[in-house]
């Protein structure tokens, strides 16, 4: 931005500027950008999927799909009464809140239970020390949560926090202190007492670009869990299992049998950016876990195919009782979403609680600013 205003321009054009900002970073940048423009009469060009942005920075917005512009107009105006229907489109994409909202009985088990969870990483000390001895970084530090069965705990916080490495050790695969239980049972030391664990707990990562091989087919990227955990099935058996995995997420539903054949033979680069992460979810799926994972699973979709995927993954978790560990910064994803909520910031669960209280009665500061910021 200091380089882009070094010779005070006329015109700033902002491409998508504060998309892989977290949401504290972005309040700052939009406030230092309308200051300029009120001090210096610049003018700006902001380039963005965020209709939140839109409404919040711009005074006149234009709508563009496939190339053409199908709207324009005051941004108050455009919101209120939108006339295209992609527009519409749009700005009906907040995600709707629709899961069950079942408190869970009191007896009941959590699915995954954590108790003074602490993950560290080893890094190079600094200076000569580094030569023959390791130091910790520590990114999760005495995490308590629960996920309960069929509800799903959401976690915020901005970027750093500790989010992922969180996911990372619920998966089993980051060694950590503390206590960390699935369905009851704790990870292990060796890899084969972990197998069956494994199984229950599956993962969808947020970039279905990079999460999925590009040199394998959607058959065997859907079938590969069952190679592991159903070894005796033969080729034909998982390609029904397959099958059925597509069809739960939605993919191949508008094709006849033999497109649909052709469909399993595809790479992941012929799918768009929405089927990829239901693909991403079918492969989770197959091996039928318990807990799923979710990295930031809807933050590269634009808007509205971001709907569709949460709409898909509160439908399997209406009809699997599914529990989810969901990843995200973004706040309207979490109000859709979670039951229970906590808020990390630089490793420490700050605040955590039923999603309702949290969301609408922030008690730490931080939880706070983190709302504010994304209103
Ligand atoms: P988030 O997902 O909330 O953005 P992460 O869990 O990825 O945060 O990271 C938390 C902290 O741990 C960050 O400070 C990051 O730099 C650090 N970290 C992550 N992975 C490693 C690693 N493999 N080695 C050392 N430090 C790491
Ligand atoms: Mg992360």
């Amino acid at each position: 931005i200091a380089m882009a205003l070094a010779c005070q321009p006329k015109l700033l054009l902002a491409d998508e500027p504060t998309t892989a900002l977290d949401v504290t970073l972005r309040g700052q940048i939009l406030d230092l950008l309308a200051g300029l423009q009120k001090k210096n009469g610049m003018a700006v060009l902001m380039i963005t999927h965020d209709l939140n942005l839109v409404r919040r920075f711009a005074d006149r917005v234009i709508v563009m799909e496939n190339g053409h512009i199908v709207e324009q107009g005051v941004v108050s105006d455009v919101f209120a009464h939108p006339q295209h229907s992609y527009t519409r489109r749009l700005i009906d994409s907040k995600p709707v809140r629709d899961v069950t909202e079942r408190a869970p009985a009191a007896a009941e088990p959590a699915v995954l239970q954590a108790r003074a969870l602490r993950v560290g990483y080893s890094i190079p000390r600094p200076g000569f020390k580094g030569w023959f001895k390791r130091g910790e970084f520590v990114a999760v530090q005495g995490a308590d949560f629960d996920v309960q069965a069929g509800q799903t705990l959401g976690v915020m916080g901005e970027s750093g926090s500790g989010k992922s490495t969180l996911a990372l050790a619920a998966l089993g695969l980051l060694p950590f202190s503390g206590e960390l239980q699935v369905t009851g049972q704790a990870w292990g030391l060796s890899s084969a007492s972990n197998k069956s664990l494994r199984r229950v707990v599956q993962v969808v990562f947020q970039d279905p670009f990079s999460s999925l091989s590009p040199r394998l087919t959607v058959e065997e990227i859907v079938g590969e869990g069952l190679l592991v955990h159903e070894p005796a099935l033969t080729q034909a058996e998982r390609r029904v299992h397959v099958a059925q995995a597509l069809l739960d997420v939605g993919v191949g539903v508008d094709l006849d049998q033999a497109q649909f054949g052709g469909l399993l033979q595809r790479y992941p680069h012929e799918f768009s950016g929405g089927q990829r992460q239901r693909l991403a979810i079918a492969r989770a799926l197959i091996v039928k876990p318990r807990v799923l994972v979710l990295d930031e699973p809807t933050s590269a979709l634009d808007v509205t195919i971001q709907k569709q995927v949460l709409q898909l993954l509160q439908r399997l978790q209406r009809e699997r009782g599914l529990s989810y560990l969901l990843i995200t910064h973004d706040v309207d994803v979490i109000r859709a979403m979670a039951h229970q909520v906590v808020v990390m910031k630089d490793g420490y669960i700050v605040e955590s609680g039923p999603a309702d209280r949290v969301l609408d009665a922030p008690e730490h500061e931080y939880t706070k600013t983190l709302l504010a910021a994304a209103d």
